[in-house]
């Protein structure tokens, strides 16, 4: 639905708009962020209790703004099918 995933690395949930393979990025594939890092992914069930990275959280609303700006106007029935 979103351009991009979370992935954690390194410590912290970044986000990435890299292609993620079913599953999740394996543990250990290098992945770009969202703040401009290039990380090893951590797709141990651990690494998802990380605190997220703030700049990955503030770009990942902004991309995330018009997919839900379409949903509110698809659930207020502005858009029909
Ligand atoms: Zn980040």
């Amino acid at each position: 639905m979103y351009p991009f995933h979370w992935v954690p690395c390194e410590g912290s949930r970044h986000a990435s708009l890299d292609a993620r393979p079913a599953g999740g990025y394996p543990t250990g594939t290098e992945v770009t962020t969202l703040c401009g890092k290039r990380l090893p992914a951590d797709n141990s069930e651990l690494a998802w209790l990380w605190p997220t990275c703030p700049p990955c959280n503030r770009e990942a609303h902004r991309l995330a703004a018009p997919a839900l700006e379409l949903q509110r106007r698809i659930l207020n029935g502005l858009i029909r099918f």
